[in-house]
């Protein structure tokens, strides 16, 4: 897709942040960009217009950019999986294991029904155990998760190989 370049190099690169080692793939400067930006939108629904996805589910903080666009052109509703003690109503939630100890990522109960199509929204897939857990809370809600899309992958850590079979579509890869 000849589109995917620019989108690229729409991305800003912070090195050391938010810890010394770390190479910090930063989209804000995509959002910056209103071609990049509306590419990255219509990619995500050209793909997803026909896939009769029910839900768009997006992922605390940068899920919550990119997830909305796409659920108003593809016709879904938008739902939000949050940090914890974010939410104000009842919520399910999952916990998952990080490099050093474990976070946890909650859904209002009853936001998602059995049985809905729902595809997962976030900015960058690392090692997927965020992805991962969100298609854990999902799937223990009794619904369908069809897809998971990201801007970026980091292929590098494998994170692909922790979403249980589920595909995930990416737009750009930084090893
Ligand atoms: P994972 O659970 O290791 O796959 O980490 C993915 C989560 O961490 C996503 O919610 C990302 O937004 C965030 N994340 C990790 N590394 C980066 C980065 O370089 N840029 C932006 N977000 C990142």
């Amino acid at each position: 897709d000849p589109r995917l370049a620019h989108i690229k190099e729409s991305i800003r690169t912070i090195p050391g942040f938010p810890k010394a080692g770390i190479l910090f793939r930063d989209v804000t400067t995509l959002l910056l960009d209103h071609k990049a930006f509306k590419d990255t939108t219509d990619i995500f629904v050209e793909r997803y217009k026909d896939m009769k996805i029910d839900v768009v589910v997006g992922i605390e903080a940068r899920g919550f950019i990119f997830g909305p666009p796409i659920a108003l052109a593809i016709g879904a509703k938008f739902v939000p999986q949050r940090k914890p003690k974010k939410l104000p109503g009842p919520v399910v939630g999952e916990e998952y294991e990080l490099e050093y100890g474990t976070d946890r990522i909650e859904m209002h109960v009853g936001a998602v029904q059995p049985g809905e199509r729902c595809l997962i929204v976030d900015d960058l897939i690392a090692t997927g155990g965020t992805l991962a857990a969100g298609i854990r809370l999902l799937e223990r809600v009794g619904a369908e998760v069809v897809e998971c899309a990201c801007l970026i992958e980091l292929s590098d850590l494998k994170g692909r190989e922790k979403l249980k079979g589920k595909p995930l579509f990416i737009l750009v890869d930084f090893e």
